[in-house]
C-alpha cells in the first residue's frame, strides 16, 4: 500500500543541478542567486513588491517589528491560533502580544474581536493567513495600526481589490508580509524566508538591518574590506545555495500550486456530504492542507486509523499560543478565553493535499476517513 505522508519537499533534478552550480563556483553568500530569487518572487507577487530574502520566516517577522520601531511599552494584536513564531517575533522586540480569538468558518483572526482588543498601547496587528486561507484584510484595513502579515503558508493566496476585478497577493495588503521556505511549505530553500513590502524605504531598512547594519554589501566596496556600520542589525541573510534552490522552485511554483488546488478540490468534494465534519476553506485559499474539524474526543481515533492506512496527518496548531507553557506562565491563561481557537486546536485534523500526492490519492483519504468516522461514533 502506497504511503501518503502529510508533506514532503518537492525536489527534482533541476533543483539538485541549481545547488551544484553554486557549489561549483566560489560565491556562497552575498551573490546573484539571492537577487534573482528576490526578483522572481517580486514578479510572482506583482504590483512592484519589494522583496528581501531572509534566513527564515521567523527572521522576517522579527525584522518587521524591529525595523518599524515596535518595542517595549507597545502592544501587538496576535491571533491565538497560529505558529508560535508569530508571537515570538513580538516578544523578541520586547513588545507584548495581545491574543485575539479565531473565527469558526476559516480559523482566521476574528475582525470584530480584533477591533475590540485595540487599546491605547496597541501599535500593530499580526495578520496570519491561516493554513493559506487569506484573513480578513479588508475588514481590518480601517484600524489605525501597522499590519504585519504572516504569509508563511500563503504563497499564491490572492484576494480581489474592491470590485476592480484585480487580485492582490497577501503580504501587499498590510505594511509588510513574511513568507517561509521551510521544507514542507509551498516552496522550499531548506530553511529560508522572504520579507515583502510595497514601501521601498522599509525594504532598504530591512535589507540593511538583515546584514549587521553594514552600509555596503561585498560587491559595492570599492576598497575591499572597508565599510561603515550605520544601524544596529543581525545576520539574517539567506545563502546562495538556498537562493539557487529557491529560484529553481519558483520556476515551477504555478505547477505546484495547481496540483494543490486539484487535490484540495477533489478531497473537499469527496467529503462534502459527511455531516460530522466541518471543512475550513475560503476565497483565495492557497491550499496548504485541508483542515477538517471534528468532535475533540474523536480526533485521536481518526488520526490513528488514518495512520494505520499509511495516511499522514498533522494538526494546526496543537494548542492556541496563549495556552502553551511559555505564554501561559508569562501572561496567565483561562480556559474559554479563546473558545474558537481552542475548538480548532483540539478538534481539527489537517489532511494532506501537497504536490507529492495524486488526485486519485484523495479518493483513498476520503474513503478511509469516512470508514473511520463510522467505526468511532460520536
Ligand atoms: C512555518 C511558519 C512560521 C515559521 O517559519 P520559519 O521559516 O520556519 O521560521 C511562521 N508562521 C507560520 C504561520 C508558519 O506556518
Amino acid at each position: 500500500m502506497k504511503e501518503l505522508p502529510f508533506a514532503r519537499p518537492h525536489i527534482d533534478d533541476s533543483d539538485r543541478a541549481a545547488v551544484m552550480e553554486v557549489l561549483n563556483g566560489h560565491i556562497l553568500t552575498h551573490g546573484p542567486a539571492c537577487t534573482r530569487l528576490e526578483q522572481a518572487f517580486s514578479q510572482f507577487v506583482g504590483e512592484g513588491a519589494y522583496c528581501v530574502s531572509m534566513s527564515s520566516c521567523m527572521a522576517a517577522l522579527h525584522m518587521s517589528y524591529f525595523s518599524q520601531g515596535i518595542g517595549p511599552g507597545d502592544e501587538v494584536l496576535v491571533p491565538a491560533l497560529t505558529h508560535v513564531a508569530t508571537a515570538h517575533a513580538v516578544e523578541m522586540v520586547g513588545a507584548r502580544p495581545v491574543f485575539v480569538d479565531a473565527r469558526p468558518q476559516d480559523g482566521n483572526l476574528d475582525p470584530v474581536a480584533a477591533a475590540a482588543a485595540v487599546g491605547p498601547k496597541t501599535r500593530a496587528l499580526s495578520l496570519v493567513h491561516f493554513v493559506g486561507i487569506p484573513g480578513p484584510v479588508a475588514e481590518l484595513a480601517g484600524l489605525d495600526l501597522k499590519v504585519v502579515e504572516d504569509c508563511a503558508l500563503a504563497v499564491g493566496s490572492r484576494l480581489p481589490v474592491g470590485d476592480t476585478g484585480e487580485l492582490r497577493h497577501v503580504g501587499m495588503w498590510g505594511d509588510c508580509g513574511c513568507f517561509s521556505f521551510y521544507p514542507v511549505k509551498h516552496l522550499t530553500t531548506g530553511e529560508g524566508g522572504m520579507f515583502l513590502t510595497k514601501d521601498p524605504d522599509l525594504a532598504r531598512k530591512v535589507a540593511l538591518e538583515r546584514a549587521f547594519g553594514v552600509d555596503r554589501q561585498h560587491h559595492q566596496r570599492r576598497v575591499p574590506g572597508l565599510y561603515d556600520v550605520v544601524a544596529l542589525g543581525l545576520n539574517y541573510r539567506m545563502s546562495e545555495l538556498q537562493a539557487a534552490l529557491g529560484c529553481s522552485q519558483m520556476a515551477k511554483i504555478e505547477k505546484l500550486l495547481e496540483r494543490r488546488r486539484q487535490n484540495f478540490t477533489r478531497l473537499k468534494n469527496a467529503l462534502s456530504e459527511v455531516c460530522e465534519i466541518q471543512i475550513l476553506d475560503g476565497p483565495g485559499n492557497s491550499h496548504y492542507c485541508l483542515t477538517v474539524v471534528v468532535a475533540p474526543d474523536r480526533r485521536s481515533e481518526l488520526q490513528r486509523s488514518l495512520k494505520e492506512d499509511g495516511i499522514g496527518t498533522s494538526i494546526y496548531y496543537p494548542q492556541p499560543v496563549p495556552r502553551m507553557s511559555y505564554y501561559r506562565e508569562r501572561y496567565g491563561y483561562r480556559a474559554q478565553d479563546f473558545p474558537v481557537a481552542e475548538a480548532i486546536s483540539d478538534g481539527s485534523l489537517a489532511l494532506p493535499v501537497g504536490p507529492h500526492l495524486e488526485p486519485e490519492d484523495m479518493d483513498r483519504i476520503a474513503a478511509r476517513l469516512k470508514e473511520a468516522l463510522a467505526r468511532c461514533p460520536a
